[in-house]
């Protein structure tokens, strides 16, 4: 059997050594006997599977003790809802960035429980790019102010956070997640569905600020409500077990990879060599602006859209998996999340220039 460049966007690769530790566990973890798949999450073990997960991302994305990790259900979208459930007052507002289809869903979801105000958008640019610092309107009073840190079907990634003074900042980080370090401490909440770069489909990583927690009004459904999970530490009732196992094996081996920073260096070696391709020739086209540029989704161009479905179809067969854009915006698409080997990339890179000579 041999393995495909998986240029998925999510689900998405994950790291070899991870898989194969898996699988070396499957039918009997260490000291419990029996596989990860049928332990209670109440045992010893899944304990401390669940805490050396949570101390290894603190450590790793050195989040401060003023904020807790969550590990919930329901994916991103369910944070989409439960963030304006516990912080938007029904009279007051929220600030959403626009950056894409996932901001745009996110704030949909937000209108539905207070009022939304949209403190910028590149909407009327395909998204093309992220809003530059002077385009934020930002309200002085809102609630919080939410954007997306990586669109995943756009290719744009805000280089560093917006400014929002005061005002408690959000963040949907599921598509680069872990991909390099953050300040966590200039975040009120942050949330990531591991499935794009920190683990299998399952399990929504939430870090949340503790002092936060203070403004959540009573009322809301258990689930739904935050304190619940920091109150029973992502144990009110039955979490995701494989999943956060897997995540804590992702955890582990970043750790192992010397950390954020080497992780961050190796991501954007992956991705400069992609984009000089891109760049270099004039068949292929970047559709993101180049100081927006994404490191984890590469989305790009061909002259025609003929040629791009002849390109992704030899790509198919050439096994490189994953490369059509979302169905909604079409076009190509390597994602490049960390477990993503350069050699992927490399053999990619090959691919698009035989395929330029050939179609040129
Ligand atoms: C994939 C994705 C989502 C949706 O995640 P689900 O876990 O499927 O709900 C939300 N936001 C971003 C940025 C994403 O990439």
């Amino acid at each position: 059997m041999k393995r495909l460049h998986n240029f998925n966007a999510g689900p998405a690769v994950l790291p070899v050594p991870v898989l194969e530790r898996i699988r070396e566990e499957m039918l009997c973890l260490p000291e419990a006997g029996m596989s990860v798949l049928e332990i209670s999450h109440r045992s010893k073990t899944f304990e401390s599977i669940l805490t050396e997960a949570e101390h290894r991302l603190r450590r790793l994305l050195g989040v401060p003790d003023t904020h807790h990790i969550l590990f919930l259900q329901g994916g991103a979208s369910l944070q989409f809802s439960m963030l304006p459930l516990n912080f938007l007052p029904k009279s007051g507002v929220a600030d959403y960035i626009l950056t894409g289809s996932w901001s745009e869903k996110a704030a949909d979801e937000a209108r539905k429980v207070g009022t939304v105000k949209i403190a910028a958008t590149t909407r009327e640019e395909n998204y093309g790019r992220i809003p530059q610092p002077h385009e934020l309107q930002l309200d002085p009073q809102a609630a919080y102010v939410h954007f997306t840190s990586n669109n995943t079907i756009f290719g744009t990634q805000w280089q560093t956070e917006p400014e929002t003074g005061n005002v408690p900042l959000v963040c949907d980080a599921s598509s680069d997640f872990l991909s390099r370090p953050l300040d966590v401490s200039r975040y009120a909440l942050i949330y990531a569905g591991a499935q794009k770069n920190a683990g299998p489909a399952g399990v929504t990583i939430v870090i949340i600020r503790d002092d936060w927690l203070s403004r959540i009004a009573d009322g809301l459904p258990t689930m739904l409500d935050y304190r619940t999970h920091v109150t029973h530490r992502s144990l009110y009732n039955t979490p995701p077990v494989f999943a956060i196992y897997v995540v804590g094996l992702v955890l582990e081996y970043l750790e192992a990879q010397g950390g954020l920073a080497a992780v961050a260096a190796a991501n954007a070696e992956k991705a400069g060599k992609l984009y000089a391709a891109i760049d270099s020739g004039g068949f292929y086209r970047g559709t993101a602006e180049r100081n927006s540029r994404s490191l984890m989704n590469v989305c790009f161009r061909l002259p025609s859209p003929g040629l791009e479905a002849v390109f992704l179809k030899e790509a198919s067969a050439n096994g490189f998996e994953g490369l059509p854009g979302h169905r909604s915006v079409g076009g190509v698409r390597a994602s490049l999340y960390n477990a993503l080997p350069m050699a992927s990339v490399a053999a990619l890179v090959d691919f698009m220039r035989d395929f330029a000579r050939c179609h040129g």
